[in-house]
């Protein structure tokens, strides 16, 4: 079966004035439909065609097409899972005990993961994951993925789109002051329940 562009789980609108309801108006029904499209299209006739986006992951990496646009589907639909409206904060619970583990704090966390962020050369993501029950940083380059075996190889429970198409309208050149702004709208709820099924 095809895979389809999920429904954002809240209006373009909604996440203003952090990320602009034009960027994500292109970012969600172009870019993400773009690779959606091309995924289905790199896959069509082959046995990924039967397999989930998580086990083509693990198999694309010689296989450019389906590694650029499976790896674009995957990792936008995290990105806009893990924002939401009226979100940002501190993390609660096991995770906020985790960041505290890993980083030291909270505040110690944010400028790892802004540093990972601003320091990805070109496009990319950076990403908070899962590895062995403890929490650690990473980026990757271009629409590679943690699950691919790129960057610290765990299991992503946060995401950041550094690519130019996720805030040049709004910010652009201005990378950091987009990154800053990203942490008004994290889902830490959803970012949590990610964590206690990874861990
Ligand atoms: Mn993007």
């Amino acid at each position: 079966m095809a895979f389809e562009l999920p429904t954002l789980p809240y209006a373009y609108t909604a996440l203003e004035p952090h990320i602009d309801a034009r960027t994500m108006e292109i970012h969600h029904s172009k870019h993400h439909q773009a690779y959606t499209t091309n995924l289905n299209n790199a896959i069509a006739g082959t046995d990924m065609e039967s397999m989930s986006i998580e086990a083509i992951l693990k198999v694309c990496k010689d296989k450019p097409a389906v590694r650029n646009n499976g790896g674009g589907f995957w990792n936008h639909n995290l990105f806009w899972e893990i924002m939401a409206p009226n979100a940002g904060g501190n993390p609660s619970g096991e995770l906020a005990a985790a960041i505290d583990s890993a980083f030291g704090s909270y505040e110690a966390f944010k400028d790892e993961f802004a540093k990972a962020a601003t320091t990805r050369f070109g496009s990319g993501w950076a990403w908070l994951c899962v590895t062995n029950g403890a929490l650690e940083i990473c980026s990757t380059a271009n629409q590679d993925n943690p699950l691919m075996g790129e960057g610290c190889n765990g299991t992503p429970i946060l995401c950041l789109d550094v690519w130019e198409h996720a805030y040049y309208l709004n910010y652009q050149n201005r990378r950091p002051d987009y990154i800053n702004a990203f942490f008004n709208v994290i889902n830490w709820d959803v970012v949590g329940a990610k964590f206690a099924a990874a861990k």
